[in-house]
Parts: C-alpha cells; structure tokens; sequence
C-alpha cells in the first residue's frame, strides 16, 4: 500500500472532521454504537450520542439523560468490572478501560456492550475527560452462550450411549481408570461384573427391532436402579452392560451380581416370558488393590478379560447365571 496516499487522506480526514460537522456525525452514529464524553471535573456531566439511548430501545428525547439513569441500567455486577477499570485506568493509562457491560434494554432484556475508553488528562497528568466507544456485541454473545450449550451436549453425547443414557464404552474406560485410582489410594478392592441379555436376538427375531429397543431401555433403567450409588454403570456394547463395583470384595460382587440378575428376570417381561441375563464377574484384589503392579488401564484390560471369561463360561453352562 502506498503510505502517502493513506497519509494525505488521513490528515485531510482530520481536518474535515473538524470543518464538516456531518463527517462526526456520521463516525459516531454509523461506526459505533454509542460515543460519550465525560466532563471529570464538574461533577461527572457527560455527553451521550443518541444511537446508545436507540440501542436500548428508547426514543432518546424520552429518557433521562444522566449518567446516574445510564449507570442504573447497567448490571451490578458488570458496574462493579467497570468501576475498577475506570479507577486502575486513570492511576495509570496503559490499564485499559475496557469491558462487556449488560444494559437493561426497554424490554426487559439484556444489551451486551463493549465499552472503551480512554482518559484525557490535563498538563499536570489529572484526568479531566473520559472518551468512550460503545460497540453492541449481544449477538456475539448470544452466539457464544449458544455454542457453549452446544458444546455440553456434544460432550454429553460423546460420553453418553443415546439409547440408554448410560455411559458409553469410552467413557466408561475413562472412569474406571479414575477409580483405579481412587481404590489404590483408598486401599480398597474393585469388581467388575458383565452383563449380557440372554437370547437378545430371539427377542428381536420375534417382536421386531423396536421391541428390543424398549427392552434395552428398560434393562438399563432397571439396572440403574438395581446398583448401588457408588457403583458405575455402563452400556458395554449392543445387549451388554457393564458395572464396576468400588470397594467391593470378590464374595460383595457374587451377591450383588445374583441381585441384579434376579432383579431383571422378576421386573422385565418380553411377551409373556421373563428377560435374563448372564453375568461375569472379576475382582482385583480381595482386600485392596494397592499392591498391585499395573497400569490403570492395564487392569482394566485384565477385569475385563476375566469377566469376559467367566461370562462366556455363564453362556455355556445354561445362561441366566453368575459365574466367576
Ligand atoms: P446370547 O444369549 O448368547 O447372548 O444370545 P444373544 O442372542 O443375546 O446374542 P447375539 O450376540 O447372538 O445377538 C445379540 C443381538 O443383539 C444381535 C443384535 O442385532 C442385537 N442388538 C444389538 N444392539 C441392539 C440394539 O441397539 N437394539 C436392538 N433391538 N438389538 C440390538
Ligand atoms: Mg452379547
Ligand atoms: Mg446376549
């Protein structure tokens, strides 16, 4: 670009902005959002350009042109953000006086503005004005607020199986590493049980894929209810769940497994016949799993080999059972 030029223009800009009131006139109005000057030595008197008061809904021969009415608008808590720029930009200039303030609008709702300013200060250093810009940035932030929601659902569905709310298979590995954790340090014993409904496939080659849908659901929220708080619950795979059990010794897990599986069979109908289910368990140390020597996720491969065994030997033996 050629410096010149641009220079030439800016200073004849200068100067016409001072020459042609309807040069400022069209800068503030078009360019901004509001402009304000601020007289800091009689008393705070300050000058306001209407496109602010328009912004916040109001003809602006109808309000009160004051700053203490303008103040009044402003959330408590952004007036708060404010003060202390203002107070920290005036001790020293290169603190910017710079903030996102919520203006109650006519309506009720919020305004989101960008307020800048810049201090103007006398030969001996004194601020005696305050120039200041007003950008609205409410959409920008209603984006922002919009894409946060988004984000936490993505997360929820990142973590979550949409069928059945449950955590999914990666985020369950994610927990079960924390709680490895948490067990090791506690000292404490964990138990993992797999759970897998019986003859799933029979139920959808009978009643439609629909139909297993719902048992699926209701398996879950059946099992939701049937683990204990501080139990972590799963869904593994298609017709598999999973459930780590904190704190929990080899003989908790063998009780805690039989009442699940008998609290499927008696709560869930498909037809006329009850659902059930096979369950392998694993436990990791029978009374802590401190001393034990692997990687968190290197014991998860390990219970989850294991109750993968003994569920499989659940399925061979007759299914509808525990095995270990
Ligand atoms: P087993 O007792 O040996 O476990 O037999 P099974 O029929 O339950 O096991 P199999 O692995 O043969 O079949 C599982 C079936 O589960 C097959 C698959 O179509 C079905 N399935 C997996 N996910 C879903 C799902 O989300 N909805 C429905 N309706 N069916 C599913
Ligand atoms: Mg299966
Ligand atoms: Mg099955």
């Amino acid at each position: 670009m050629n410096m010149e030029v641009k220079n030439f223009l800016e200073t004849e800009l200068f100067e016409k902005l001072s020459s042609e009131p309807s040069i400022f006139e069209f800068l503030h109005s078009k360019c901004l959002d509001g402009l304000f000057f601020r007289d800091l030595e009689k008393n705070e008197v300050e000058w306001m350009s209407d496109s602010f008061w328009k912004l916040l809904g109001y003809d602006p021969s109808e309000v009160d042109d004051t700053i203490q009415s303008r103040r009044n608008r402003i959330h408590p808590d952004d007036l708060i953000t404010a003060h202390e720029n203002y107070v920290m930009h005036c001790e020293d200039s290169s603190h910017p006086y710079d903030q996102i303030v919520r203006y109650k609008h006519k309506d009720g709702s919020y305004v989101w503005v960008r307020c800048r300013g810049m201090v103007i200060r006398d030969d001996s250093g004194k601020p005696i004005r305050l120039l200041g810009v007003h950008y609205d940035v409410t959409k920008l932030k209603e984006t922002e607020a919009l894409l946060k929601q988004k984000n936490i659902e993505l997360e929820k569905l990142a973590r979550h199986d949409y069928q059945t709310s449950l955590f999914n298979r990666y985020a369950f590995a994610e927990v079960f590493e924390q709680q490895v954790l948490l067990a090791s340090r506690e000292q404490v014993p964990l138990s993992l049980a797999m759970i897998d409904i019986d003859h799933f496939k029979n139920i959808n080659d009978s009643f439609g894929h629909q139909h297993g849908d719902k048992i699926l659901i209701e398996v879950a929220h059946c099992l939701q209810s049937l683990v204990r708080d501080s139990d972590i619950l799963g869904r593994f795979g298609g017709e598999e769940f999973i459930v780590l059990m904190f704190n929990t010794s080899h003989k908790e897990a063998r009780l805690a497994a039989e009442r699940i599986r008998k609290g499927i069979e008696h709560c869930i109908l498909s037809g006329t016949k009850p659902v059930t289910v096979s369950i392998g368990i694993s436990t990791l140390g029978e009374k802590s799993i401190a001393g034990i020597d692997l990687a968190p996720s290197e014991i998860y491969d390990e219970m989850l080999s294991r109750s993968d065994k003994a569920l499989y030997k659940a399925k061979q033996t007759g299914r509808n059972k525990t095995c270990e």
